[in-house]
Order: C-alpha cells, then structure tokens, then sequence
C-alpha cells in the first residue's frame, strides 16, 4: 500500500494522527527533501528510512517505488510541506498507480490555499486553486485576462516572496479589489493583508510564504454592458494596439450589440482628441 501524506505547512502540531500512524508503520518514506523531512521525523521521534522523490527524479523514484509496492513494502510519500501533489511532486506516482493497478490512500491534512481561502472571506462556494502563475510575462499575462473574463470563482494563487510585490501591482491592473494576501500560515508571524491600491502594497513585508486569494465571482463578460466596464475594456485593447474594427469583432464575441460597441467607441476616440 502506498500513502499519500500531508506534513505541516509551519505548525507541527498540525500533523495528524493518522498520518503519525501512517510514517510509524511504513516500511520506506519518499520525501522531496529529506533534510526537511528528517526533522519532522526527529521531532516525533519516528524513524525510518527514507529516499528521495522530487521533480528531477520522479521518473525514477515512481518506478522504483512502483518496484517497493509489488515486492510488498509499504511506502508512504510526503512533500517539503503541505500536501504531496498540490504544487509539489507526486501526481505521476498517482497515474503510474493507477496504470498498475495498486492501492493506494490519500490521508487529508494541511495545505496553505484552504486556510488561506477561508480567512480572505470571499466566497467559498466556488474555489479555483491554481497554484504558480507562469513565469513568462507573456504567458501570465495572457493567463490572467484569460482567468478574469472566464473562471467567476474565488482564485487562489502561490507566489513566492521575491515576486509578491510585482505580482500584485499587475494583479491590481486586472481583478476588482480588495485582494488578499495571507503570510506565513500558521506560523508565529502569520498576517492576512487586504489590498486595495498600490499604497496598500508597501504594508507587505516581502519575506516567507504567500497566497493570494481574488473575488473575481464577477461575470465580467456580462459587466461589459455596463458603460464603464465597456470603456475600460476598449480603452485596454486600444492600448494593446487593436484596430476600431478589430475591437468591434472581440465586443461581439462578448454579446456587445454593434450599435452599443459604435458609440462606445466612437465616444472614446472624442474623449481622445
Ligand atoms: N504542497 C503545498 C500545499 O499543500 O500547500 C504547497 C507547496 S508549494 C511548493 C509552496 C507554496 O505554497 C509557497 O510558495 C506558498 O505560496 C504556499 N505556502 C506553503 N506554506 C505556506 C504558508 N505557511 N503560508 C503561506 N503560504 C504557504
């Protein structure tokens, strides 16, 4: 039997007893770093032997693990922190599982963008997880526009902290604020930050672990029928270089009516001059 087991994303008292269990009773544990995962161990005075499994030898690892499980070893899998296939390796172990047909258990346990969800206090009834942005400009760029007229749902996104501050000044240029910012979940220096301007943006201190959560429960599509919404979007595709003909063809797609997207347009090369 293979487990999947969640380690504490800060607090270690937030392990649980069933994967306590679970790493007291296997015979090996794969780990993403066993530096990291040799503490936890000493810390609950577990030990064991453990190999290494991250994305530069999940490849390898998997098969031999694969090898562990038919031989009848019991192995269980953890990440640096968190839960082992959120943002970290483990997903092609779970499809090789399923090719071979072997058991295997999913323990739940921490990960930071539930908590991080929750504490925003947007709505929680539609949640779209989707862990690092692109890093290419071009691709996050396209990405987010592509995420805020198409995915209304509360958005949580991982970042890291050499990046926060940038990312949330090209986050402000796209979703409605406030958007929320929780640190160091669960650790000493936890905060949970609101930003609704780029001034709000200089309260953060750039140092440990992020999530960043949207209210983008908005349809924005259907927004464009309101004036100002229409003239943000057409005053944007001017920028990014579109013909007035270019921008009547993309309103339509959105369900603009000709007439309206004329006038709008029209309005917006008077304000021009
Ligand atoms: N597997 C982990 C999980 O289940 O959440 C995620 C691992 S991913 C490599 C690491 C990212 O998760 C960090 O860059 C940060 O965005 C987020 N994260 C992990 N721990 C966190 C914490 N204590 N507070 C805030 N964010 C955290």
């Amino acid at each position: 039997m293979l487990f999947i087991v969640p380690t504490p994303i800060g607090n270690l008292n937030d392990i649980t007893l069933r994967s306590l269990e679970v790493l007291k009773s296997v015979d090996i544990i794969y780990s993403e770093d066993t530096r990291n995962t040799l503490k936890l161990l000493n810390y609950f005075e577990i030990k064991k032997r453990l190999l290494s499994y991250h994305k530069d030898n999940e490849e390898k690892s998997s098969d031999e693990i694969i090898t562990h499980l038919k031989s009848g070893k019991s192995i269980a899998l953890v990440s640096d922190a968190g839960t082992p296939c959120i943002s970290d390796p483990g997903n092609l172990l779970i499809k090789k599982l399923l090719t071979h047909n072997i058991n295997f258990e999913v323990l739940p346990g921490p990960t930071a963008f539930v908590p991080a969800a929750i504490k925003s206090g947007f709505p929680t009834d539609k949640i779209f997880f989707t862990g690092f942005l692109p890093t290419k400009k071009k691709d996050r760029e396209q990405y987010l526009e592509y995420l805020r007229n198409n995915v209304i749902a509360t958005i949580v996104i991982y970042e890291a902290p050499h990046r926060i501050i940038s990312t949330l000044e090209e986050l402000l240029q796209i979703f409605i604020p406030p958007i929320s910012v929780s640190r160091e979940l669960t650790k000493i220096y936890e905060t949970t930050y609101y930003i609704t301007d780029t001034e709000s943006i200089k309260s953060i201190t750039a140092k440990g672990e992020f999530v960043i959560v949207i209210n983008n429960n908005v349809d924005h599509k259907k927004d464009l029928q309101n004036t100002s919404e229409l003239n943000r979007t057409i005053e944007k595709l001017k920028n990014e270089g579109f013909s007035n003909s270019d921008i009547l063809k993309i309103l339509k797609t959105f369900g603009i009516k000709r007439n309206t997207a004329y006038k709008s347009i029209n309005d917006f090369k008077k304000k021009d001059k």
